[in-house]
């Protein structure tokens, strides 16, 4: 199968049936139109590269979260051209604030004038660096960006790292707030063997796998593995 095939469907329902009903019943409908015109705009420019964006459904998923847990303090971790960012943006209170990191500055600028002509833009503090280092800095407090505590946190960057990013994640975000990890299930790839794992899913397969038997046994968390999208993990800090 080729990677367009495999990635086109950027759901785990086996349905793609019932996948095309959800988007054309529920969200397409309800999504915003600033989310509709990064979304097109990224397949114009990234092509096959724009199925990292979160999916419609999932969207409206997450902004219900933010909403209903009252966030005011955000992060996001892997930004890419907007798409969760100004989902997240939109659903915060006009005091609100969602730090974004991710190291692609192009990609960023790519949804910025959609994020603008949203008016959300003064929500939004961008941090053009790695995750890692940005958090080790937060970390150490005194350091250029200030040790914050954040109600919420959505996890989509590189894969490999999210053992590192939870284990910093318990640090700064508060206890009794959220993290969502997006892409747990890895295009159903979790529940395969090895080897009848497409090529290109194969890399990062392994570490999600990890990941999740890691938060299933960690006791500061509880989970629970959402089946929307490509899998997004909700975990609530308790200590
Ligand atoms: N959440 C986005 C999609 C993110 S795609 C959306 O809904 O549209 C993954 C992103 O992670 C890419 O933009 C990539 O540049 C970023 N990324 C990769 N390595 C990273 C790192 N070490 N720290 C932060 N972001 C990283
Ligand atoms: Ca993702």
């Amino acid at each position: 199968m080729e990677n367009i095939d495999v990635l086109r469907k950027c759901t785990i329902l086996q349905s793609e049936t019932l996948q095309e009903y959800i988007l054309e019943t529920s969200a397409y409908p309800r999504e915003h139109e600033q989310l509709k015109e990064i979304r097109e705009t990224t397949i114009q420019k990234y092509g096959f590269r724009s199925i990292m964006q979160v999916p419609v459904d999932e969207g409206l998923f997450l902004s219900m979260l933010l909403k209903i847990i009252n966030a005011k303090k955000a992060l996001e971790l892997g930004v890419f051209t907007g798409y969760s960012l100004l989902t997240t943006a939109l659903a915060l209170p006009d005091d609100g604030k969602v730090t974004a990191i991710d190291p692609d500055r192009e990609a960023y600028e790519t949804g910025l004038p959609l994020i603008r002509k949203a008016g959300v833009e003064h929500k939004i503090n961008f941090i053009n660096s790695n995750a890692l280092s940005v958090l080790d800095e937060m970390l150490d407090n005194g350091g250029e960006h200030g040790m914050e505590y954040f109600d919420f946190a959505f996890v989509d960057a590189d894969k490999p790292n999210y053992i590192n990013y939870h284990k910093r994640l318990m640090k700064i975000v508060k206890i009794g707030g959220l993290i969502a990890y997006d892409n747990t299930l890895w295009n159903g790839s979790v529940a395969v063997d090895e080897e009848d794992a497409h090529e290109f899913l194969k890399d990062s397969r392994r570490a999600i796998m990890d990941f999740n038997s890691y938060l299933a046994s960690d006791p500061h968390i509880e989970i629970s593995q959402i089946s929307i999208g490509d899998g997004v993990t909700l975990c609530r800090r308790i200590r």
